[in-house]
């Protein structure tokens, strides 16, 4: 890349502290999000704030969004005043946002025929990884675009893997929300069981981890649920868009996913309780409430 300024369009859980990163590592930043005091803390920490994701772009060699979902990436790229409107030809976009493939493939083209790079580079971690900058990042693109901004992404990330053309990043996470989802069910099914058992959930977590059963959902998200800590992290809003997509994508390729399907409708019955915005580790509250008992307190 040119120079060392970014555009950061979407300040939320995970935008902020990647963004906070970027400027630790000696990036200049210009910064945009739809909710206006989202910026303050990082104008605060010597970002620049901007008035649309158009002028972040504009300040900018190449800019990031990390915005909640498929029609969030077209309006802040695509859009009006959006990110694409601001970016002169030969810059670049990376949209890091879970999004669906096939809206990713649609930038991806709209960014060729301006002449201005594009990666669709998702990432997997949390919030706990996207402070330590050591997330999972996904990418699809081509491989000069992923040569071009290879460094910028070391920042934030611990492993970054090319996995194909536009889309190939968002597919790929796809398969990554299909297991952590499962995962996190399973640890919930599994806590419920010990606490209905009379076990305390906290010593049989600490005989299971080292075994075939440890994962880092059991470890991030089992300790929450023994907690009683559903904080987000990572919405359940989010991970049931994540599941619709997956649901979505497997359709149009005919790949039946049953048990995707089955915690896609937790999760949105999770919603319908005003559980949205609960991290996901909340599934063990459906589970909890079949129960009838909770992790935490028994
Ligand atoms: P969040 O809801 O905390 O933040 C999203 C931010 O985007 C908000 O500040 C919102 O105001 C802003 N925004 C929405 N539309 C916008 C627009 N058009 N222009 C500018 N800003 C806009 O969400 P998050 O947890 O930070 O997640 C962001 C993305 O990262 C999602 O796609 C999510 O699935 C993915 N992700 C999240 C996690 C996690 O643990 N939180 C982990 C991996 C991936």
């Amino acid at each position: 890349m040119g120079d060392k300024s970014v555009g950061f369009v979407g300040l939320g859980i995970m935008g902020k502290p990647m963004a906070r990163n970027l400027m630790a590592a000696g990036y200049s930043l210009t910064v945009y999000d739809v909710v206006g005091s989202a910026m303050e803390e990082l104008v605060t920490e010597g970002a620049a704030g901007a008035a649309s994701a158009r002028e972040a772009a504009e300040a900018s060699s190449v800019t990031i969004t990390m915005v909640p979902d498929s029609p969030q990436s077209e309006a802040a790229i695509l859009g009006p005043d959006g990110v694409l409107e601001g970016t002169p030809k030969g810059n670049g976009i990376i949209d890091m946002s879970s999004i669906a493939p096939g809206t990713s493939q649609k930038i991806g083209a709209a960014c060729d025929a301006a002449g201005v790079a594009f990666l669709d580079a998702p990432v997997s971690g949390g919030e706990p990884k996207a402070i330590d900058g050591t997330l999972a990042i996904m990418v699809g693109g081509n491989q000069e675009a992923f040569d071009t901004y290879t460094g910028l992404l070391d920042v934030l990330g611990g492993s970054i893997v090319l996995c194909g053309g536009y889309g190939a990043g968002n597919t790929t996470k796809l398969v990554n929300q299909i297991i952590v989802a499962i995962n996190v069910e399973a640890v919930s099914e599994g806590l419920v069981l010990a606490r209905k058992a009379g076990l305390d959930p906290s010593v049989v977590y600490e005989a299971i981890k080292g075994g075939l059963a440890g994962s880092t959902v059991l470890d991030a998200k089992g300790t929450m649920m023994i907690a009683g800590d559903f904080n987000p992290g990572f919405r359940v809003k989010l991970h049931q868009k994540d599941l619709n997509n997956a649901l979505i994508t497997g359709k149009e390729l005919g790949v039946p996913l049953p048990v995707t399907a089955l915690v896609q409708q937790m999760l949105g019955s999770l919603m319908n309780d005003g559980k949205g915005d609960h991290d996901h580790a909340a599934i063990a509250n459906f589970i909890e409430d079949m129960a009838g008992i909770t992790i935490a307190e028994g």
